[in-house]
């Protein structure tokens, strides 16, 4: 089979033949579909978060079909908690997200930038039907942690959402499913973004740096800019957080304790648990929400790294394998 494997650090992807793997026990074989590009691959690309034993193929947002079995023809999505210890203190309380011992996929185990990938079952989601597999697979990550992280916004109003990419333009259509106002923050001057979020349903578009028009009950920020959590505290109403939602960011300056003071707070939102999947995969349908998408095939893999480094497209990035 095809696929585009990581080697190390700094250096780009690399089109290799690998033989077809072998499903173990409790594994499924997919032939993958489509595969979403994530910010985290820019992390693991970089050397920001640790990739296990390369060479490995990336890619944590597969939509595939089973090969074989019982399931034989099904179409599933694998997310980024590919496997967890089921044991811990964590995983015996409904917070397998922070075991200690849990395995991601596209990082310890190989993803789904490949014509074919494994999965355990226990991990895979049903995909809904109404979503060509492109379309879904933003879901897998983009869209399941963006819900994970409104979840830490609990009765909040009003939301600001800190750079506008594939996990705020999904977050933003549940947030107006919800009847919550959404403030879209971007790079200063970044026209498209802003209007893409418009489009979307925002209450209001600017940068980064400006005030919004009412103070925000919750911020989320998606950018890996730590500079954000300082101006998203001071956009916060008292008793507002701010949810960092990505898995790497850079170092957050010193901010006045007055900015935290009136009881705010600042936390991050760290991988997903299945609960997560099987709710947020059940509510896309009925808001419903609809991904935007730019489609790479597989040996392109480089380039929609590089696009959404450049931020060139709106919305998300996914490889699309040809059937
Ligand atoms: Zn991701
Ligand atoms: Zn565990």
């Amino acid at each position: 089979m095809r696929a585009m494997a990581f080697e190390g650090v700094g250096r780009p992807l690399r089109a290799v033949e690998r033989a077809i793997p072998r499903p173990g026990a409790g594994q499924l074989l997919l032939r993958v579909e489509a595969c979403g590009v994530c910010r985290t691959d820019l992390h693991l690309l970089d050397g920001e978060v640790a990739v296990a034993d390369p060479p490995r193929i990336l890619g944590h947002q597969i939509v595939g079909v089973v090969q074989d079995g019982a399931e034989s023809g099904r179409r599933v999505g694998v997310p980024w908690l590919g496997w967890t210890c089921g044991a811990c203190d964590y995983c015996t309380s409904g917070r397998e997200n922070l075991c200690p011992r849990a395995r991601f996929t596209g990082c310890d185990i190989d993803g789904g930038m490949a014509e074919y990938a494994l999965a355990d079952e226990r991990f895979c989601f049903p995909i809904p039907a109404g979503y060509p597999s492109a379309q879904a697979a933003p879901l897998l990550c983009a869209g399941l942690i963006g819900y994970r992280a409104l979840g830490m916004c609990a009765g909040a109003r009003s939301i600001g959402l800190y750079g506008f990419g594939a996990a705020a333009h999904i977050v933003a259509q549940v947030c107006r499913h919800e009847q919550r106002r959404v403030y879209a923050f971007t790079r200063a001057g970044d026209r498209q973004a802003q209007a893409f979020a418009l489009e979307l349903g925002a209450s209001w578009a600017g940068a980064s740096e400006e005030a919004p028009p009412e103070e925000l009950e919750a911020a989320i920020v998606f950018a890996p800019d730590g500079s954000l959590v300082p101006l998203a505290l001071r956009a916060l109403a008292p008793g507002g957080t701010v949810v960092c939602a990505g898995i790497h960011m850079s170092e957050i300056p010193a901010f006045p304790y007055s900015s935290l003071w009136q009881e705010r707070s600042v936390r991050s939102v760290a991988n997903l648990t299945r609960r997560d999947g099987r709710e947020f995969l059940e509510l896309a349908p009925r808001v419903p929400v609809s991904t935007r998408v730019a489609t790479y095939p597989l040996e392109a893999a480089n380039e929609a790294l590089d696009d959404l480094r450049a931020g060139r497209f709106t919305g998300a990035a996914v490889i699309v394998l040809d059937a």
